[in-house]
């Protein structure tokens, strides 16, 4: 879904908070006023509903590089820990996650609904 958004916003940004519960993240969930740009989606925190579910982050890279930018980064560390960047051609594995830091992390897939 989210390569799909991507590819449907290229050669803009994609970008939507993730939602998640027990360590799954199952939905994600667009903001209001969020703004696409050639080189960064722009999220404004203050329509970001109150919702702890809300547990990071996802954009695209319409460029393919996947790694978080000084504005990402800015970004990740107030929007909560786990940020997903997804890269142009957005194929089922160009995309990589990041902690809070910026630092590459290891997010297993969950297919349908099997939750483990
Ligand atoms: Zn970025």
């Amino acid at each position: 879904m989210i390569m799909e958004a991507s590819r449907d916003s290229y050669p803009m940004e994609f970008g939507a908070m993730l939602k998640g519960e027990h360590d799954v993240i199952y939905e994600i969930a667009m903001i209001p006023g969020t703004v696409q740009g050639d080189h960064h989606t722009i999220m404004w925190m203050g329509n970001k509903p109150v919702d702890f579910t809300i547990i990071g982050s996802v954009h695209s890279h319409p460029s393919g590089v996947i790694r978080p930018s000084d504005a990402d980064l800015h970004m990740f560390q107030n929007t909560g820990p786990i940020h997903m960047i997804v890269g142009y051609p957005y194929r089922e594995t160009d995309y990589k996650f990041f902690n809070r830091k910026g630092e590459e992390i290891e997010v297993g897939l969950v297919g349908g609904n099997q939750l483990k």
